[in-house]
């Protein structure tokens, strides 16, 4: 089920929309669809902007979660794609962390590989020698996931922006599409997503509009803020 919302309200309606449709409350037991939005209306709406979400929303922390390096051991292996799960057993949870230090090393190696021959060979992006591995990293998926979104122009400092592929969704799970706004503002595009405020690069929600309406459709180092351009720019 695919499910578009503007503002924050408009999701909540969809939810709750959601959880009372036929569909949903045949999957459920007798009156737990009910149970649900007691939880959702009595305990969280009403304090859901407190929550760390929120109150990081906006803040420019890089999506780090800790203070320590062994907390961010502890959020790689719970956080990642392949996680460490409470129902796996001592073997698999092994096999997972192996993994995690083989994916590192790949990444080690491209970039020793990339400082020997002084020139990346890992993306084909124009900021590939100027920008810090992270945020060359960031730049190149931003691309790679700009086709998959599509847009109208409300104004002419305006877009709306919506994935338009689907994501691959198992079970009841509602699959929200959210209108992301990119406005053009004393020449920078700024997004309501708030990534680049969060983490100082560029969204796929700018690189789309940035692709398709742009008649550079190249991203460059300003697309992304000067804490992650390397010796190349900062010389
Ligand atoms: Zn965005």
């Amino acid at each position: 089920m695919i499910v578009l919302s503007i503002l924050t309200c408009r999701s909540k309606a969809l939810i709750v929309d959601y959880i009372k449709s036929v569909e949903i409350r045949s999957v459920f037991a007798e009156g737990a669809a009910e149970k649900i939005l007691d939880f959702l209306r009595g305990s969280l709406f009403p304090v859901e902007q407190n929550f760390c979400f929120y109150v990081r929303k906006g803040i420019r922390h890089f999506e780090m979660y800790c203070n320590t390096g062994h907390e961010g051991t502890n959020n790689g292996i719970k956080n990642a794609a392949t996680k460490v799960l409470p129902n796996h057993n001592t073997d698999k949870c092994t096999k997972i962390m192996a993994d995690h230090d083989a994916t590192k090393m790949a990444f080690y190696r491209l970039d020793a590989a990339a400082q020997w021959e002084g020139k990346a060979l890992w993306s084909a992006t124009a900021t590939v020698d100027y920008l810090l591995a992270p945020a060359e990293d960031m730049t190149q998926s931003a691309l790679e996931e700009a086709g998959n979104y599509a847009s109208l122009r409300t104004r002419l400092v305006q877009w709306f922006v919506v994935r338009s592929v689907d994501r691959e969704v198992k079970g009841v799970i509602p699959q929200y599409a959210r209108v992301y706004i990119g406005t053009f503002v004393d020449g920078f595009l700024i997004c309501s997503c708030e990534f680049f405020q969060c983490n100082g690069n560029c969204c796929r929600h700018i690189a789309h509009v940035r692709v398709y309406y742009s008649a550079n459709p190249q991203l460059t180092v300003h697309n992304s803020a000067i804490r992650w351009w390397n010796h190349s720019c900062t010389g």
